[in-house]
């Protein structure tokens, strides 16, 4: 297989753009002006148009968790296959970013950066500004950009939804590519870096064994099997597999984060979802993510939401 030179022309980041096109549109509600750009994009968002905002589920952090690990168990338990969901409920993120050390610290990564991150947006209307957060990792798309950017068999889905690398194949050029594919932004491409190397006190904690994808490795300064190699998030799926909730949903102080299977009718996230007011990134590309957003709507501009801009 011939190594690709141009797979994909770069990607643009998901974020400038429609934050410019936020700005443009949160500049003509301060106007007081129910403006042409804002009806237009608002009466594009079908599910904005068809569904109300769904209500903050109130119940305990605690409780939501319990319940999320015993839908684990009982899915797991069943002898079918899972439909692995994540949905994020933006207005219950406070933004202070223990998914992404949680993230971190369940799968390893160097100063490159991480599997997660949280994008902030803060927007000067009402009383105070307004500031939403939006944590971000791979989607799971069911029809995935990467995939198509890469030879057949280096990236795969699982059964239960999950995208997986191949870490022994999707190196170099291979790597790149995988990235620029992604209109998400959510592949890292180990450098091989730790934090604390070349420091009098390298620490043994970057350097631990972890699993990923189903092997075993350790991120060694100068000896690290991951470098070079396109890594993403993977829904926890060792944890998954043995039963345990994704590091960034049992971590979450916010209660924003919910996990499990789509196919059980009585599922937490379906029961979050269903006929309710939802957002799916990039919908116009038909990636399908199995990442789910609650949508948000603007204080004082209710008919406002997150699709006026990202669709
Ligand atoms: S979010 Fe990006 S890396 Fe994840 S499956 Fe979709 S295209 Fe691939
Ligand atoms: S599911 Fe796991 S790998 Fe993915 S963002 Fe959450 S903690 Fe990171
Ligand atoms: S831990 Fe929860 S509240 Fe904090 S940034 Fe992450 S998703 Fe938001």
């Amino acid at each position: 297989m011939p190594e690709p030179t141009t797979p994909f022309a770069p990607q643009k980041g998901n974020d400038e753009p429609p934050r410019r096109k936020f700005l443009q549109a949160l500049a003509a509600v301060g106007s007081g002006a129910a403006t042409a750009f804002v009806g237009a994009k608002v009466l594009a968002s079908r599910e904005a148009q068809a569904a109300p905002v769904p209500p903050v589920l109130a119940e305990s952090t605690g409780n939501l968790i319990v319940r999320m690990q015993q839908e684990l168990e009982a899915a797991l338990a069943s002898g079918k296959t899972p439909s692995w969901l994540m949905v994020v409920d933006t207005r219950k993120c406070i933004g202070c970013d223990g998914c992404t050390i949680a993230c971190r610290a369940e799968n390893p990564t160097g100063p490159a950066g991480s599997f997660r991150r949280v994008i902030q947006l803060t927007l000067p209307i009402g009383p105070r500004p307004w500031a939403i957060y939006k944590p971000a990792n791979c989607l799971q798309c069911d029809d995935p950009p990467c995939a198509k950017a890469v030879p057949p068999g280096m990236i795969n889905k699982r059964p239960d939804g999950i995208v997986e690398f191949d870490y022994s194949k999707l190196t170099g050029p291979w790597a790149k590519a995988a990235a620029e594919a992604c209109p998400f932004k959510a592949v890292h491409v180990d450098d091989g870096r730790t934090f604390t190397e070349n420091t009098p006190r390298p620490q043994a904690y970057e350097s631990r064994s972890f699993v990923e994808n189903g092997a075993v490795y350790a991120r060694r300064p100068g000896a690290n099997p991951l470098a070079g190699v396109a890594r993403k998030c993977t829904f926890c799926s060792h944890l998954l597999d043995v039963g345990v909730l994704p590091a960034c949903v049992t971590t979450c102080v916010g209660g924003a984060m919910y996990f499990g299977d789509a196919n059980s009718p009585t599922s937490l996230v379906n029961e979050v979802t269903g006929g309710r007011r939802i957002f799916r990134g990039h919908q116009n590309l038909g990636v399908k993510p199995r990442v789910i957003y609650l949508q948000e709507s603007m204080p004082g501009a209710p008919h406002i939401d997150c699709a006026a801009c990202h669709s």
